[in-house]
């Protein structure tokens, strides 16, 4: 093992059941889009399906096209699939039982077209762009919108079967925005109501809205980070005030260990020099693997129980620590984040060291670091032992 992702299912399982605890009657979408924010589509998928959530979101339709081929069935989970352009394989993602969100005629259109082709109705959202100014139909669109998606559910063409919008600051709680936004989606709702429309779902949370505003729950929540066990408000508080706990642990094994004289520099172009004759580490893993660079001089790594930083630049495929002569030998375990609870960093501190946000350090661990997956429970466990995904 040079490097590895260890992925808890325990943990993603627990999670999804926090939220759950949290939700009430609405159901729990476990939001699993580009490849569950690097933690593995369908291991991830499955292990949020035994917890009790019952529908999974997607990006894009290749997505979910993916959980099908994996044979999540339409019994087994709804899925949803948000975000796409014109020419997609939408008599597969029809055929498939995959719900599409629609955010305007045209993508109506296209949706029809599939449904005319396969002889197969659709399942569609009508997707309300409330404030976000992402997708979604404006106001003045939204009522045209809403008539001919009736239009064509009233001709066995389709069901609108959710109606739906997004947040664009949820993770501030006070934000005016939040107030605007949910009562725009109420009138949204109103408008598509008065024209005959029943759907089952309405939805608008997503992780931070499900933590922290109730009153956005609606039918069904869209919960991405919080499953991964990562605060989307870490302002407010960290996952164990949330009673999460974080899923990856990012691992690799020293690669060398060397005692070297003060005054060596460290790493292209020597941003570091040793101060004094030091023990340096080599860290084999690198901005090809999904370290920032810029968490040269910055990034937090836990070897022989202590927590310690980049020493110069994050190269492709290797970094630099300098142990300040404490002992260690190749092979040794150097931890970049994990729960937290050995004293290891976090992916929060990660966020923290190089000016993002723990979305994007988990979700960019790149393809050459294998998940290992842990925990899977007995339900996993026999889905790996026939061969599956795991
Ligand atoms: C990614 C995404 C989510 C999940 O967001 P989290 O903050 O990770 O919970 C929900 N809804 C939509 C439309 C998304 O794109």
């Amino acid at each position: 093992m040079r490097a590895e992702a260890v992925i808890d299912l325990a943990a993603l399982r627990g999670n999804i059941r926090a939220l759950r605890a949290r939700t009430g009657s609405a159901a729990v979408m476990s939001v699993v889009k580009a490849d569950a924010y690097g933690h593995g589509l369908v291991p991830c998928a499955r292990a949020a399906l035994d917890a009790g959530a019952t529908w999974l979101g997607v990006a894009t339709p290749e997505e979910a096209l993916g959980l099908r081929a994996a044979g999540i069935t339409a019994e087994q989970a709804r899925v949803l699939c948000w975000l796409w352009t014109p020419g997609g394989p939408w008599e597969r993602v029809v055929a498939a039982n995959v719900d599409i969100s629609v955010s305007g005629k045209w993508a109506l259109r296209h949706v029809l077209d599939a449904v005319r082709a396969t002889g197969h109705p659709a399942r569609i959202h009508l997707k309300a762009d409330t404030g976000l100014g992402r997708n979604g139909a404006q106001p003045h669109d939204w009522p045209a919108l809403v008539a001919a998606a009736r239009a064509a559910e009233a001709e066995g063409l389709l069901a609108v079967v959710g109606i739906w919008s997004h947040f664009a600051c949820a993770d501030e709680p006070g934000h005016p925005a939040n107030a605007t936004q949910l009562s725009a989606f109420r009138e949204a709702l109103a408008v598509a109501e008065a024209r005959g429309l029943r759907p089952e779902v309405r939805h608008l949370a997503n992780s931070p809205a499900t933590l922290l505003m109730p009153e956005t729950h609606f039918d069904l929540v869209r919960a991405g980070l919080a499953q991964y066990g990562l605060s989307p408000v870490p302002e407010v508080g960290g996952p164990e005030d949330f009673g999460l706990r974080p899923v990856m642990t990012l691992q690799a094994q020293l690669a060398q260990v060397k005692q070297v004289p003060a005054g060596h520099g460290v790493s292209y172009g020597h941003s570091y020099t040793t101060a004094g004759e030091t023990t340096l580490a080599l860290v084999p893993v690198g901005y090809a693997d999904g370290i920032p660079r810029h968490a040269s001089g910055t990034g937090p790594v836990w070897i022989a129980g202590k927590w310690r930083t980049v020493a110069g630049r994050v190269a492709m495929d290797q970094f630099v620590v300098d142990l300040g002569g404490d002992r260690a030998e190749a092979g040794d375990l150097a931890v970049l984040f994990g729960p937290g609870d050995r004293g290891e960093p976090t992916a929060e501190d990660w966020a923290r060291a190089v000016g993002t946000i723990s979305y994007e350090i988990v979700t960019r661990i790149g393809v050459r670091i294998p998940r290992r997956y842990v925990g899977a429970g007995a339900a996993g466990a026999a889905a790996a032992a026939e061969g599956g995904d795991g």
